[in-house]
């Protein structure tokens, strides 16, 4: 049922007092969120003070439409500080930054099932135009956010610019990387995970979370709200659509599948837990109805396009994979490393991948994705060390993957990733042990945003990692992003770094500049 006809049902007093996305979501599993009550629909709310704390954001851009998002939290830190009934939330869509020559509007409902949390799936605008939108609630107004359609799917776009960042530890450092990035301009930018991060405070630190490790549906939610009261956070989302997947520390490090990293965890706590952490990831991010969570699964996994020039297919490395081999961290491979069953993707996700990649017609074929592909032996010498949380971890499964990219002639794979708090490019080959190293695509790892804090520029082990590893074209351990250009003839790759996050105001520095050619894989410095 649609929304207008729903409220209308609902205000005629036709339908249960269940909210609309309630009433389509599956409603199996988890007692975190199976049962709350809505209370009536309050069309004309009264706020002690503006509930767009946390701003607004749009996603998944489409040549039609983008998902847009934001939540109402008058009091964001402590729980959200609504009352616990659905609220009528209207919004609009305009062609100018005045939101004056509206082109869409609708009314949608906030619940509290959902943390207050709106999301909108628009539709029917027209391909590679900006829009701006603004939502309103009683007479509450939100800022007013700007997004922007892709170009048509058979359009031959000259150029695509976009940003790809992960890793934005809210005690380690401050977010001066993305307030860099508010003043480039590009048409998307890419988040790879560790949006939030779930650990207690830290002794030292600059900023300080708002809890003890976090583990409930609240404690999710709070963490949410700290991390998206940041600023300049809030700034990037409202000034571009994001494609956003996670990776562990969304919701606890080093997860895999079902399994803790801790000993002695029950299986079903875990996924209890999960179930609050997939929640509170989709009342907080633009993201569609698709990944709407069911209980302790949510589908993230998905493929976006940017005309015939870029398609990424944005993976979940997490959810699905098999427990880290070798007892997890950084070693030498031991035989579990190669088991044909391991994997980082799961049956059905590798799949997918592997089909829509066949299909595709796109001349840059992008894997978004999470942990380090390039089989980097971590230690300088002789003795050979692989993180076991990475592809490397996976190997059999990782040349599967590669394999497959070469017999299925896929045009130009680069693959994006985050995890590592590290900046790399990597050549990637099929074999790293063969006697014909050859390239096979291109790897692009962007460090983080903070975690880590202040970065350096080399670190200890630069010097011996180059060495042992000579597919590895670029090491840096300083904070900040990666700026992409993609045009039909090349893919250019800039690394920003920022050399401090410890006090605020750090400038804009371009490290290290690469170039991939339209069919030559790998990649070629052009300047740093
Ligand atoms: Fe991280
Ligand atoms: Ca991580």
């Amino acid at each position: 049922m649609d929304k207008p006809r729903y409220l209308a049902a609902q205000r005629a007093g036709l339908l249960p007092r269940r909210s609309f996305l309630i009433a389509s979501a599956s409603l199996a599993a988890a007692a975190v969120w199976a049962d709350r009550s809505l209370g009536l629909l309050r069309q004309a709310p009264k706020f002690k003070s503006n509930p767009f704390t946390l701003g607004v954001a749009s996603g998944d851009p489409t040549p039609s439409g983008a998902i847009l998002w934001t939540r109402l939290a008058p009091d964001p830190l402590n729980g959200g500080g609504m009352p616990d009934e659905a609220i009528e939330v209207s919004w609009q869509v305009a062609e100018d930054d005045q939101m004056r020559k509206v082109v869409a509007q609708g009314v949608t409902v906030a619940s509290p099932a959902w943390a207050h949390s709106v999301h909108v799936e628009l539709t029917g605008l027209k391909p590679a135009r900006p829009y701006w939108y603004q939502f309103k609630a009683g007479s509450e107004t939100s800022p007013i956010g700007r997004t922007q359609t892709t170009p048509a799917a058979d359009a031959a776009p000259r150029s695509f610019k976009f940003a790809f960042a992960s890793c934005n530890n809210y005690e380690d450092g401050l977010f001066t990387a993305f307030e860099h990035m508010l003043r480039e301009e590009l048409d998307l930018v890419v988040h790879l995970g560790d949006y939030i991060y779930e650990g207690g405070q830290k002794e030292k630190s600059v900023r300080k979370h708002n809890s003890k490790e976090i583990k409930t549906l609240e404690e999710y939610r709070n963490r949410f709200a700290l991390y998206k009261s940041d600023p300049a956070l809030q700034a990037v989302h409202a000034a571009f659509p994001w494609i956003v997947t996670w990776d562990d520390h969304e919701f606890d490090n080093n997860c895999a599948g079902a399994n803790s990293e801790e000993k002695n965890v029950n299986r079903e706590d875990f996924l209890i837990r999960r179930a609050a952490a997939y929640k509170a990831y989709y009342e907080h991010m633009p993201i569609p109805r698709l990944a709407l969570p069911s209980g302790p699964d949510m589908k993230l996994y998905r493929r976006l396009g940017y005309g015939n020039l870029a398609e990424f297919s944005v993976l979940d490395t997490r959810q699905y994979r098999t427990k880290q081999p070798c007892g997890d961290g950084n070693k030498p491979p031991c035989e579990d490393c190669y088991d044909p069953a391991a994997t980082l993707l799961g049956a059905e996700q590798e799949r997918w991948l592997l089909d829509g990649l066949s299909r595709s017609t796109a001349k840059w074929n992008v894997l978004a994705q999470q942990v380090m592909m390039a089989r980097v032996d971590r230690k300088p010498g002789e003795i050979v060390n692989y993180s076991m949380d990475q592809w490397p971890g996976y190997e059999t499964n990782r040349r599967r993957i590669l394999r497959q990219l070469v017999e299925r002639k896929i045009a130009n794979p680069v693959v994006l990733t985050g995890d590592i708090h590290t900046n790399w490019v990597n050549d990637l080959q099929v074999d790293f042990d063969g006697a014909d190293p050859k390239t096979v695509a291109t790897e692009f790892v962007g460090t983080s945003i903070s975690s880590g804090g202040d970065g350096k520029e080399t670190r200890p082990d630069t010097a011996g990692v180059l060495a042992d590893n000579p597919f590895v074209k670029f090491y840096n351990a300083e904070r900040g992003y990666v700026s992409c250009e993609v045009t039909p003839e090349h893919w250019r790759s800039d690394y920003r770094v920022v050399e401090y996050v410890t006090r605020p105001g750090a400038p804009r520095v371009t490290r290290a500049s690469f170039v991939v050619e339209s069919g030559k894989a790998g990649a070629q410095k052009v300047s740093g």
